[in-house]
């Protein structure tokens, strides 16, 4: 068995463009990420996902692509 053969694993602080820290473990201290579960769209954006889909009922209502017609 070596030993020492793995990084130091440390209380490291990510922090996020959006503004949002969080601690976690790791080898560097401080992690700056662009993004994280705080403002990550598949957590944000679950909504406007589903706007979205209203939009091109939306569009094909007035193009006239619906089923009826
Ligand atoms: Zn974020």
């Amino acid at each position: 068995m070596k030993a020492n053969i793995h990084p130091e694993m440390k209380d490291a602080v990510v922090k996020c463009a959006c503004g949002a820290t969080f601690t976690t473990k790791s080898v560097k201290e401080e992690i700056n990420v662009e993004i994280c579960s705080e403002c990550h769209p598949f957590y944000t954006g679950a909504q406007g996902k589903a706007k979205k889909t209203g939009n091109i009922e939306k569009f094909n209502k007035k193009y006239g692509f619906n089923k009826e017609q």
